[in-house]
């Protein structure tokens, strides 16, 4: 089989910036504590299951929901707890940390073996029990993206290789160094959803991603490694499902919903390592660069690890770094403290000196239709603009503003440096604000 590329909608090209591409990843050693939050994923925060002064061990999990939409955390090493607290996140929001000195033992907890799986719903049970979310940023628990209701069908599972973002090569070198731990988490997420196609999506900018992949696929049925323009968001979900399919995902709908599934090669390669070892989600490739990183890398880096030990491994900054961001320079969150540790769904580490960092000054919209050209959402950013600048809510639903993937294309094509994208996200909690008033009777 060969698929047709449909061309996406909008869209920009920001330079690649992927100068780490062809850097090894290199582990990172034991760091001088961990800070593990008990919500590292969309859904409900975990219970801390350990106190100050309990000793853990590698993997052994240390917090969990009963809710529904939760994803358990464990310890990434073996140690004390020294303190569980509160932090706030870059995000405003405020979650319980566990914090842990490593003993430098690195002692396996006895839960730590591979699952022993006789059907879907065991399947499940373990990838639940690993930890996963979905590692391409958005932190979904896996195991409820791979349970779709009664009567949601998946005939096509999209692999989600794009790598879109600018700078980011940590799953470039998943693919290049376990390309084999792909295919197979690529066939565990078929068997689970019982799909009978998957499509592994690569922007060809990763030539060599794309031959490994292609090479390794050549005898496998109903695996075919796709070969995609480089054009951001390549990479967003529904961008992808279109590019490969042709289905549009209607608004407010989910990709069942059109019959995918689309999982990032990262969290596949991580369930097929799960199934052979056992070993909890506790360690995560991230790529490190920006200006004012001294020397770039793509980084194994134990989950909870403070970002200052990540960039002082990196041989620290050789610019005052005036804007740090985790994730990419289009989606990533700015942090606000280096004390903050990695999560699960961190992808790359930026740090930028000031010329790269400085934020140009809005000016009037000239009404010159760059931002509606390049959403690929179809959206009218300077409307929605306009409206929140104005503190005019009433009705802004009619942009259709819940459909925004804050793929920041909008802002930043912009001659007039309009804050596009904070406007749409002011937008939105206004909604849900709206939302909840509603639904607690006031006005
Ligand atoms: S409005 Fe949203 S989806 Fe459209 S370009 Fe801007 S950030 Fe992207
Ligand atoms: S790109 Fe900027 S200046 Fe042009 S229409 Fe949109 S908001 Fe206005």
């Amino acid at each position: 089989m060969t698929t047709t590329i449909k061309r996406i909608r909008g869209g920009i090209n920001p330079g690649h910036h992927k100068e780490t591409a062809e850097l090894e990843t290199v582990r990172m050693p034991l760091p001088s504590r961990v800070i593990i939050p008990m919500l590292q994923h969309l859904g409900a925060l975990c219970v801390p299951l350990v106190k100050k002064g309990d000793r853990v061990l590698v993997g052994q999990k240390i917090g969990d929901s009963d809710k529904p939409v939760s994803a358990p955390v464990h310890s990434s090493v073996s140690g004390n707890v020294t303190d569980v607290r509160p932090l706030i996140y870059s995000n405003g929001m405020e979650v319980t940390v566990v914090e842990i000195k490593p003993d430098g033992l690195q002692e396996l907890h006895e839960s730590v073996v591979p699952p022993s799986c006789a059907d879907r719903e065991s399947m499940l049970k373990a990838i639940r029990e690993s930890g996963i979310v979905g590692l391409g940023g958005a932190g979904f628990p896996t195991s409820i993206k791979l349970s779709p209701p009664p009567g949601k069908m998946i005939d096509t599972v999209i692999i989600n290789g794009a790598e879109c973002e600018p700078f980011i090569t940590s799953d470039y070198r998943e693919m290049m160094e376990n390309p084999q731990y792909v295919i197979e988490g690529t066939k565990k997420v078929m068997e689970i959803t019982g799909a009978g196609k998957a499509l592994i999506g690569i922007e060809d900018n990763k030539p060599d991603a794309i031959e490994l992949l292609s090479s390794l696929v050549s005898d496998q049925d109903g695996i075919e490694v796709v070969s995609l323009p480089v054009r951001y968001p390549q990479g967003g979900e529904k961008q992808l499902i279109y590019a490969l399919t042709g289905r549009k995902v209607p608004t407010g709908g989910l990709p069942m919903d059109v019959g995918v599934l689309v999982q990032n090669v990262a969290t596949v390669s991580f369930i097929a390592q799960y199934f052979k070892t056992g070993l909890p989600l506790i360690r995560k490739k991230v790529t490190v660069d920006g200006s004012a990183v001294a020397n770039p890398k793509n980084v194994e880096v134990l989950i909870g690890t403070p970002l200052k030990e990540v960039f002082e491994f990196c041989g620290g900054f050789c610019d005052e770094p005036r804007k740090i961001i985790m994730g990419g320079p289009m989606m990533g969150v700015a942090q606000h403290s280096l004390d903050d540790p990695v999560l699960k769904q961190t992808n790359a580490l930026l740090a930028f000196g000031e010329s790269d960092a400085e934020q140009p000054k809005e000016s009037v919209c000239i009404r010159c239709g760059k931002c509606v050209a390049a959403c690929p959402m179809s959206l009218l950013p300077l409307y929605i603009n306009l409206n929140v600048v104005r503190g005019n809510f009433e009705g802004i639903e009619k942009y259709h503003v819940s459909d925004c993937i804050e793929c920041g294309c909008c802002s930043y094509v912009c001659p007039a440096s309009r804050n596009l994208v904070q406007s749409v996200r002011i937008a939105k909690a206004e909604l849900r604000k709206a939302a909840a008033r509603k639904q607690g009777g006031g006005n």
